[in-house]
C-alpha cells in the first residue's frame, strides 16, 4: 500500500527515512532512519526481520503524549497509529477487545453507545490504549487503580516474530510485566479491557487552605475521584470532589455561561495566563503575584458539574510544559506537603507555576507500576514554557525529587526526565530499591526480548544495574 507521510510518498512497511519525531510537549525529538506506518501484523513481522537484518533497534510510538523521551530513538520507529479496530464488544461481561493504537477518544463514545464505559482514564483521552497501558496511566481515586489494571487479556508479537497471549491464566508473569512494560517487551497488538455500565460523574468543586488538606488529609478522598491543586506560595488549595452517579444528566451551560466560560478559562486563565508567565522568566519574582491572582480570578469559585463519565475525568491541559509526578505511599502526603510549604518559605529565591497535582490511586500487583503494592498519591509538579521561554526551576525540581525519593517513592514512567538535565539522574540501581519485583521484571524482558530488540537510551538506563549478576 501506497501513501503519504509529511508529504512523502511510501510504501507502508518500507517506511521512510529523514522523518523527524517529536513529542506532543515538543520537549524531545529524535530523528529515527526509518519510520513505519504499517497497517497489520505481517507488515509488522516484516519489519521486525528488516529490523534484525540490518541490527536496528525498534521503538513504538501511540500517540506521543508522553512527556520524556521515552519514545526516542535513532533506528527504527513505528507508529500504530493504523491499529484502531474495535474487534469485540461483549456487553453481557462487559469487557472491549481493541487494536492498541486506538485512542481512548475514540474508543470511549464507542462504549456509550452500548451502555459501558471505562472506570477511570487520566487527565486526557487523546492517548493510545498501548501506549497508556504501557506507562500505567493513572486517574484519582482510592478505589480505581491504573489503567493497565484494567486489562484482562493482551497479544504481544515479540522480536522472535511469534505472537504470545497474556491473560490473567496464562504467562500470568509476563502479563503483569507488559502492563507497565515501558514498550520493552515488544509490540501489544491487541488489548482486553475490562469495562462497566456507563455512570455520570457530579462534580462539586471547592477551595479550602493547605492547613485543611495537612491536618485531614482522608477527609478529602472520600469522594470517587477526588483531585487537588494546590497554588504554590499561597495558602489555597481547589478541591474536586467527584462522585459517581447511575442516572445523571450532563450539566447544560446557556450561551452566555459558555461566553463567560470561554473568557475566564481561555482568555484569562491562558492567554492572560501565558502572557504573565512570560514576563515572570525576566522577574522571576512576580510568579507569587501571578499565582495569587489567578487563582483568585479564574480558580476561587464554588461549582458543580455533572457529565458523563469519560467527559469528567478530562482535564483541558493548554500549556506545552515541563512536568516531574512521583508516587508516594498515601500516609505520607500531609508531610510531603508540609516539607513543600516549608522549602517555598525558606527558599525565597524559588518560585513555582501552580498547580501542584494531587491525586491518589489504588494499589495493584502490576511489577513496575508506581503504585505496586500500596495505595497511592502522586503528586504532580510543572514548568511551562511560555512562549517557549524557560524560567529556572532546578532547586525547586531537586528538593522534589529528593523528598519523593526520601518518603519511597517512585517516579511515572512517561515523566522522569521530561525535562532534560533537572533532576535526579535515575539509574536501574535506584529502582531495584524501588521495585520488589525489579529483578524479575529484568529476567522476564531478558527472557522475551533475549536480543534487546525493543529498546533505546531509556530503556538502557532504566535496566543498567550495578553490579547485577542476573545479566
Ligand atoms: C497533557 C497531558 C496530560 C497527561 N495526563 C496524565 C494523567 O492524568 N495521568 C497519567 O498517568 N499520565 C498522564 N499523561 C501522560 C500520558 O497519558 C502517557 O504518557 C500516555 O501513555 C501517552 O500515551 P501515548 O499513546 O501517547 O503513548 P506514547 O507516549 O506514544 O508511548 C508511551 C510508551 O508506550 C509504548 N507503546 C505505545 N504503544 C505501544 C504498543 N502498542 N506496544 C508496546 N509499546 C507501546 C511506547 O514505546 C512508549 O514506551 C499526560 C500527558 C499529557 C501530554
Amino acid at each position: 500500500m501506497t501513501e503519504k507521510v509529511n508529504g512523502i510518498e511510501i510504501k507502508s512497511i518500507d517506511g521512510i527515512e529523514g522523518y523527524q519525531w517529536q513529542n506532543w510537549a515538543q520537549t524531545h525529538s529524535c530523528n529515527p532512519s526509518r519510520y513505519f506506518e504499517p497497517d497489520n501484523i505481517e507488515g509488522l513481522r516484516e519489519i521486525i526481520y528488516s529490523a534484525k537484518e540490518n541490527n536496528k533497534k525498534i521503538r513504538v510510538v501511540g500517540c506521543g503524549k508522553s512527556p520524556n523521551n521515552i519514545v526516542c530513538t535513532s533506528d527504527y520507529l513505528i507508529s500504530l497509529k493504523k491499529f484502531k479496530k474495535v474487534l469485540a464488544i461483549d456487553e453481557q461481561k462487559q469487557t472491549v477487545k481493541v487494536e492498541s493504537g486506538i485512542t481512548f477518544t475514540e474508543l470511549n463514545p464507542i462504549l456509550e453507545r452500548k451502555n459501558l464505559s471505562v472506570s477511570i482514564l487520566g487527565s486526557i483521552s487523546d492517548v493510545s490504549v498501548g501506549g497508556a497501558i504501557s506507562v500505567a496511566v493513572h486517574g484519582s481515586g482510592l478505589k480505581y487503580s491504573v489503567v493497565s489494571n484494567y486489562v484482562i487479556e493482551l497479544d504481544l508479537l515479540t522480536s522472535s516474530g511469534d505472537v504470545i497471549k497474556c491473560t490473567k491464566h496464562e504467562n500470568t508473569e509476563l502479563l503483569h510485566s507488559v502492563l507497565c512494560g515501558l514498550g520493552a517487551f515488544g509490540i501489544i497488538l491487541n488489548v482486553t479491557l475490562q469495562v462497566e455500565t456507563l455512570f455520570y460523574v457530579h462534580n462539586f468543586v471547592q477551595t479550602v487552605t493547605l492547613d485543611d488538606v495537612i491536618d485531614d488529609i482522608y477527609e478529602y478522598l472520600e469522594s470517587d475521584y477526588p483531585k487537588l491543586y494546590w497554588f504554590p506560595h499561597t495558602d489555597h488549595v481547589v478541591v474536586n470532589h467527584s462522585n459517581r452517579i447511575k442516572n445523571g444528566r450532563p450539566t447544560k451551560f446557556s450561551y452566555l455561561e459558555r461566553l463567560t466560560n470561554w473568557i475566564v478559562n481561555y482568555g484569562i486563565g491562558y492567554y492572560a495566563l501565558e502572557f504573565c508567565y512570560y514576563i515572570s522568566t525576566y522577574i522571576p519574582q512576580l510568579i507569587p503575584l501571578i499565582n495569587r491572582t489567578f487563582f483568585k480570578i479564574v480558580y476561587s469559585k464554588q461549582e458543580e458539574v455533572v457529565d458523563v463519565s469519560y467527559k469528567s475525568f478530562q482535564l483541558e491541559c493548554l500549556f506545552k510544559q515541563y512536568v516531574n509526578e512521583w508516587s508516594i505511599p498515601v500516609e505520607s502526603t500531609s508531610l510531603v506537603l508540609l516539607q513543600l510549604r516549608r522549602f517555598f518559605e525558606t527558599n525565597k529565591d524559588v518560585f513555582a507555576h501552580f498547580p501542584i497535582e494531587i491525586r491518589f490511586v489504588k494499589g495493584d500487583e502490576i511489577y513496575m507500576s508506581p503504585s505496586f503494592g500500596r495505595n497511592s498519591c502522586y503528586i504532580n509538579i510543572v514548568n511551562y514554557k511560555p512562549y517557549g521561554r524557560e524560567n529556572d526551576f532546578r532547586k525547586y525540581w531537586e528538593f522534589f525529587e529528593l523528598t519523593m525519593k526520601e518518603l519511597g517513592g517512585r517516579p511515572h514512567w512517561a515523566k522522569i526526565g521530561s525535562a532534560k538535565d533537572y533532576g535526579q539522574q535515575l539509574t536501574g540501581s535506584d529502582f531495584i530499591k524501588m521495585y520488589g519485583m525489579f529483578r524479575p521484571f529484568l529476567q522476564i524482558k531478558k527472557r522475551v526480548d533475549p536480543i534487546s530488540m525493543f529498546s533505546n537510551s531509556f530503556i538502557e538506563n532504566i535496566f543498567r544495574v550495578k553490579n547485577d549478576t542476573s545479566r
